[in-house]
Parts: C-alpha cells; sequence; structure tokens
C-alpha cells in the first residue's frame, strides 16, 4: 500500500522537541501506534524514560538539529518556546507539526493578541508596553485593574503581575524584568474554560468537551468536565478554537485557553493560545475514546482524527510538589487513576503527576 504525501507509517519515528511530561506522555501514546519516539532537548527529563532514542543538545546546535530531522519521520513539540530558527533548520529535513506559523503567533503575547482579534475573537483589552513612560500611557488607556505580562517566554503566572490602584508601577516594571510587554485589562471572570480539539492534516477538526479550570498560586490545580456552561457557549467556545486551527492551517492538539466573563462584557474571551497538548486535556486519557496524545500522534503522522467523545463526568488534579506524597492513598481509592511524571524531586510548584476520576454521567460530584 502506497503512503500518501506527509503519512507516517507504523514503525516510522516521531522526533519530539522537549521532555518533560507532555513529551512522556505523547511517547507513550505513540508507542501504542507501533511508532518509535526520538525525544531532542537540553537535558534529560521525563520524556527520557520511554523514549526509543535521545539527543542532548542545545536548540541551537544546529549539526545536531540536523541529525535529528534526518533520523525522524515528523518532528513535533511539547512547549511553545521552541525558537524560530530551530524550527526553520528542522523544516529543512523534515516536517514539522503544528507548523511555524502558530509557533510565530503564540510564542509572542502581542502577535497572538492581534491574531485572535483579527479574527474578530473578542480578547481582553490590551496595549503594547516597552518601557516605563509606556507603561504608564498604557494604565491611562487601560484603566485598573490590569495585567501587565511579558510578550515571551511566560507560563503558569511567571512573567505577570496584576496592577491595582496601590501598586507602585515602577516596581511592576522591574518585577517583569522590563522587558518588552503588553498590558491587558482585567476580565472580571465569572471561570476560566479551555477548548482542547484536534486538527488534522485534511483540515478535519476534532473538540473534545469545554473544560472548567482552576488554578492555584497560577498553576492548573483542577480540571472538570462538563464544565457547566450553556450547550450556547460551549459550542461558541469550540468554534473559535476551529476558527483558531484553520487560520493557523493547525495540524495536531492545541488548547485555547478562555475566560467565562462575569458582567456585562463579552461572554467569552480568548487568553492564550497552547500550539501543543495542554494539562487541562489530561483527563482525555481515561475520559474520552481518543486521549488528547494519541490524537495529537494521530494529527502529526497524517493519520484521521480520532472520536473525542468523552465516556463519563470527569474530574482531574494536578499533583503539585508534595501533593505527590498522596500516591498511596490516591491507589487505594478504587478508580482513581494515577500518573507519575517519574521526576525524582519534589519542588514547591513542579508539576509530579496528576489523578483522573471518571464518574458516570449524572452521578453525584465527590
Ligand atoms: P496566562 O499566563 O495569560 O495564562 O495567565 C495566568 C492566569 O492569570 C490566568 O489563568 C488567569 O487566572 C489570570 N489572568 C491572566 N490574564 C488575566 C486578565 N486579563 N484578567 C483576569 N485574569 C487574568
Amino acid at each position: 500500500m502506497t503512503l500518501e504525501a506527509g503519512m507516517v507509517a507504523p514503525g516510522g519515528t516521531v522526533g519530539i522537541l522537549g521532555a518533560g511530561q507532555l513529551g512522556r506522555m505523547l511517547a507513550l501514546a505513540a508507542a501504542e501506534f507501533g511508532l518509535r519516539i526520538h525525544i531532542f532537548a537540553p537535558e534529560s527529563g521525563p520524556a527520557f524514560d520511554v523514549a526509543t532514542a535521545t539527543t542532548i543538545a542545545a536548540y541551537e546546535d544546529e549539526a545536531a538539529l540536523e541529525a535529528f530531522a534526518r533520523a525522524v519521520d515528523v518532528v513535533t513539540y511539547e512547549f511553545e518556546n521552541v525558537p524560530g530558527h530551530t524550527a526553520d533548520v528542522l523544516a529543512r529535513h523534515a516536517a514539522v507539526r503544528p507548523g511555524p506559523r502558530a509557533l510565530a503567533v503564540t510564542q509572542d503575547r502581542l502577535h497572538e493578541k492581534d491574531f485572535v482579534t483579527g479574527l474578530g475573537i473578542p480578547a481582553a483589552p490590551y496595549v503594547t508596553v516597552d518601557d516605563l513612560p509606556g507603561l504608564r500611557q498604557a494604565l491611562a488607556a487601560v484603566g485598573l485593574p490590569a495585567v501587565l505580562k511579558t510578550r515571551r517566554f511566560g507560563y503558569d503566572g511567571k512573567g505577570q503581575v496584576l496592577l491595582r490602584d496601590d501598586t507602585d508601577t515602577e516596581a511592576a516594571w522591574r518585577a517583569v524584568g522590563a522587558v518588552p510587554c503588553i498590558l491587558e485589562g482585567f476580565v472580571p471572570f465569572e471561570r476560566e474554560v479551555s477548548v482542547v480539539a484536534a486538527r488534522s492534516v485534511d483540515g478535519a477538526f476534532a473538540a473534545y468537551d469545554l473544560c472548567a479550570n482552576t488554578h492555584r498560586d497560577h498553576i492548573l490545580h483542577r480540571t472538570l468536565v462538563p464544565a457547566g456552561v450553556s450547550p450556547r457557549l460551549e459550542q461558541q467556545a469550540i468554534e473559535m478554537a476551529r476558527w483558531i486551527a484553520e487560520a493557523l492551517d493547525y495540524v495536531g492538539v492545541l488548547a485555547v485557553e478562555m475566560f467565562l466573563g462575569a458582567d456585562s462584557g463579552p461572554e467569552l474571551v480568548v487568553n492564550e493560545i497552547a500550539p501543543r497538548v495542554h494539562n487541562s486535556g489530561h483527563w482525555t486519557i481515561e475520559g474520552a475514546r481518543t486521549s488528547q496524545f494519541a490524537q495529537h500522534i494521530r494529527a502529526v503522522c497524517g493519520w484521521p482524527l480520532g472520536l473525542p467523545e468523552r465516556l463519563g463526568r470527569i474530574e482531574m488534579e494536578n499533583l503539585i510538589g508534595s501533593d505527590i506524597d498522596g500516591w498511596r492513598q490516591i491507589l487505594q481509592e478504587p478508580g482513581a487513576c494515577l500518573h507519575l511524571y517519574g521526576k525524582r524531586q519534589a519542588r514547591p510548584g513542579r508539576k509530579m503527576g496528576h489523578v483522573t476520576r471518571v464518574f458516570p454521567e449524572g452521578g453525584t460530584a465527590s
């Protein structure tokens, strides 16, 4: 049987940039399809334990990148901060999925906001900020409260400061490192939700049910599905994710984080796009017909997408830092699905694992 162009056959090798838990769970899903996994990262990490091959080299090491790209059939990644040049070097020798546009748009909060609003999708009001006088001007335009965010390299609340009436503007500017930023109006949200969805090489789109997310110390704490929003809003959220995926000519799994507005503003406001599998989609391993990891592998290999159908009512909880000490208790709980990432040190704020509980639909909350 001949393969269509860009399709990876079982036995082929998927290359992944990044060695964290997302890479690890992608590698495990790939193995179930008889694929081999080659991880490329600057240092060893959780994905190395389950990979067929590994490369330790800097993302700027062109010779290592070229050798890696030649050894694999497709390249994907588990984090959005893949340097543009790295992606360009890899793309000379192998398909890189999702493609470079997804990286360029999502790596920079200003580009991301311009892109989202350019599609007619609501985002928080925002102004670009390049220096302290610029911040003062932006505050006059956006008002308080507001959130100052670095344009690049922010995650889990890092690289951002909430400004209130009594916040020292200069201290806030120093706190984010005096680097190019955007200032965003604060969205008084009722709930944070995310759409985790996939798009295939031939443009098919499949979304999981909307996820409701709560955070602790800016880190995802818990995901509940269903999200408890009206079917109309859920459909609208999924349609926004579809527009975004289509406009990026996206291939793979992506997540779109949104706020559900609490007052008279827009009902749904897009906060961030993650061009990768996402923590709020971890529940799909046991809770959906096709996990987000299997779905991503299917998409980047040029395969048809699997069904995203949900199999019950979901609670997913992250195990952060010392939460991992509860592992024995979780193991005793019937039906609790424990995932540990194999990280040796449980530092505060470090994602050590997660637990998913799938209840019969309509069952009572625990
Ligand atoms: P981010 O890094 O953009 O995902 O932001 C991390 C968290 O900060 C979000 O999950 C929200 O809880 C909060 N946050 C970020 N931006 C805003 C905003 N414009 N208005 C209200 N809360 C925000």
